[in-house]
């Protein structure tokens, strides 16, 4: 379904232009307009989900496996050393466009991409309770 009020869901309908890397039935990947490295493009679903939480398996099969093939074609063209993917979910997350994206960021020594995970303290017998309890439908 598309939402009315959803700039991803023009941009993949081409109501809004971007620029286009490559669409098929299910997905478009498009440049970020703010590019946090040069390459930088998002990879969206034709189809609108808010987020994680509501995209169906098959849909999810076909994004991530598309992510596969365009990090490859990023490889191939740009001189990259490396790649991020980074898929953000809800505000406290990043997410400021409320319809799911890849986002795929090449990397390249001396970048301003600002990626870090601070490393924290694990407390075992915590992470295996509650390794327990999430459960998965
Ligand atoms: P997020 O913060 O994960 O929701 O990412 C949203 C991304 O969409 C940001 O990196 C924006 O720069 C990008 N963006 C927003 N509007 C457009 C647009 N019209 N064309 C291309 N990228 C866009
Ligand atoms: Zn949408």
């Amino acid at each position: 379904m598309k939402k009315d009020d959803c700039i991803f869901c023009k941009i993949a309908s081409g109501e809004i232009p971007s620029t286009t890397i490559y669409e098929d039935d299910y997905n478009k990947v498009f440049f970020d307009i703010n590019p946090a490295s040069k390459g930088h493009c998002l990879i969206v679903p034709k189809e609108h989900y808010d987020n994680i939480y509501d995209l169906d398996e098959e849909a999810a099969g076909r994004l991530f496996g598309l992510a596969t093939k365009v990090a490859n074609g990023l490889k191939k063209e740009l001189d990259l050393e490396g790649l991020n993917i980074l898929q953000n979910n809800g505000e406290i997350a990043g997410q400021t466009v409320y319809h799911i994206h890849l986002h795929l960021i090449p990397r390249y020594a001396g970048d301003t991409v600002n990626i870090g995970l601070k490393p924290g303290e694990a407390d075992v017998e915590e992470l295996k309770t509650l390794a327990d309890k999430i459960t998965l439908e």
